[in-house]
């Protein structure tokens, strides 16, 4: 049995695959905060690309892939898709574990997917600037190259607990030509609330997004970019699950488990869809496990009730799973994780009962990251080792019933840029 599957160019797919144009019934729509009413595609004109405003409300079964977002993705799609076989001879079981690897672009994570379209949709309009926040700097300095890429300025705003702790991908947008604001800081007004109380504020995603797009809609020829959550970004992110679904067949296998981490839901989503989408016409009998921290578990404890996607409330109130705009995370390690609510189309998978969810403790997913290292090699990201505590767990409840199950996960990126939080004497794993 081959250990990869081939990267074969004819496994990138030509359009993405939407899971809505299959669905049999879609989550509640997203409201105007002022009136309650459904959102009209307008009245995010001046946050979005209107390409992108299409993108997030179109029912259409596949999207065509521009030929000049293809050729840039061809540089490093398909990604690959391995077996983890030392990873399985590890840990003695029955049962046999692959994973779709995401690191292998540009800036290390799943995040490119989505970036390329989103700057590729900006400069089709005329846009010069695109404004966004992020975590631990994946999503940044995955915008930061798609904007160096099309020509197009970036203005980040990072969470200030990440900037101090992992200045890696803040000199990633600095040397694609970004630029990097702490968050919450004295730029905007959503920033000053917090930062005039404290300077030192760790901040969260949901402030740095309330700064990033006060920012894109009170400048001319800027707008703003979400690296998650939201339905066309899902969208873009499929690619990996219709890569995945060849790769497989090349193998010979049908996965039986099937997992992702879930921050906002984009890598749990870009893997998983294609899947749940055949699943939805010819039972496949996946199971389907999206991981968060527990630390942060909109999935598991959080509420499926509208709320607003940024903490000062000034985006439209999205229907999802989450903890309050006001939940400010404890500062972990995965801070692509630390985020008060989920994608929609995620949530409502979950209220279907399609998406089963699942939390672990920091310490699990270190430990859990720490063998995938040994035995594989590769160091995955934080975020992504929560996929990997999931797989691990999955691969000896398998032992127990002595079932040779197929799990896939998606390794959503490498932590090489967060070394530190490996570090033995931080005592996380
Ligand atoms: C951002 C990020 C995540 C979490 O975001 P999702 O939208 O849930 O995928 C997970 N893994 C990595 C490597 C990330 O950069």
């Amino acid at each position: 049995m081959a250990r990869y599957a081939s990267r074969h160019p004819s496994y990138l797919p030509e359009n993405f695959y939407n899971l809505k144009a299959d669905l049999p019934e879609l989550p509640p729509p997203p409201l105007n905060p002022a009136t309650r009413e459904p959102l009209r595609p307008e009245e995010l004109e001046p946050v979005f690309p209107r390409g992108f405003i299409q993108q997030e409300i179109t029912r259409q079964k596949f999207v065509p892939i521009p030929d000049e977002v293809l050729e840039v993705y061809s540089r490093f799609r398909p990604t690959p898709l391995i077996q983890a076989s030392a990873l399985r001879k590890y840990l003695d079981t029955p049962a046999r574990i692959f994973y779709k690897y995401e690191g292998v672009g540009p800036t290390g994570s799943h995040k490119t997917n989505t970036a390329l379209m989103q700057a590729y949709l900006a400069r089709q309009e005329g846009v010069e600037t695109l404004t966004t926040e992020t975590g631990a700097g994946q999503w940044g300095s995955a915008l930061a190259y798609a904007c160096s890429q099309c020509g197009l300025k970036a203005r980040v705003f990072m969470v200030r607990s990440s900037y101090r702790q992992k200045p890696g991908r803040r000199i990633l947008i600095q040397l694609f030509g970004g630029e990097v604001l702490e968050s919450p800081g004295p730029a905007t007004a959503a920033g000053r609330r917090f930062y005039q109380e404290n300077p030192d504020h760790p901040g969260s995603l949901g402030m740095a997004i309330s700064e990033a797009v006060e920012a894109a809609v009170s400048q001319p020829g800027t707008k703003y970019s979400l690296g998650s959550v939201l339905d066309a970004v899902l969208l873009h992110q499929s690619v990996i699950g219709l890569e995945a679904i060849k790769q497989c067949q090349e193998l010979g296998i049908e996965p039986e488990i099937i997992i992702g981490c879930v921050g906002g839901g984009s890598n749990f989503a870009g893997l998983s869809f294609p899947f749940i989408g055949q699943n939805l016409t010819v039972k496949n009998g996946i199971k389907f496990l999206a991981v968060e921290p527990e630390a942060c578990p909109s999935l598991t404890r959080g509420q499926l009730q509208y709320e607003h996607g940024d903490t000062a409330g000034l985006t439209p109130l999205l229907f999802m799973h989450n903890l309050g705009r006001d939940f400010v995370p404890p500062p972990i390690h995965a801070g692509g994780l630390r985020y008060h609510g989920m994608a929609p189309l995620v949530s409502h998978l979950v209220r279907m009962g399609l998406v089963e969810a699942r939390a672990y403790p920091q310490k699990q997913v270190f430990t859990a990251a720490e063998i995938f290292f040994k035995t594989e090699g590769l160091l995955p990201a934080p975020e992504s080792a929560h996929a990997v505590a999931a797989a691990i767990e999955e691969a000896l409840e398998a032992k127990k019933t002595n079932r040779p199950v197929n799990i896939l996960f998606n390794l959503s990126g490498h932590g090489f840029f967060d070394i530190n939080a490996y570090d033995p004497k931080n005592g996380n794993a």
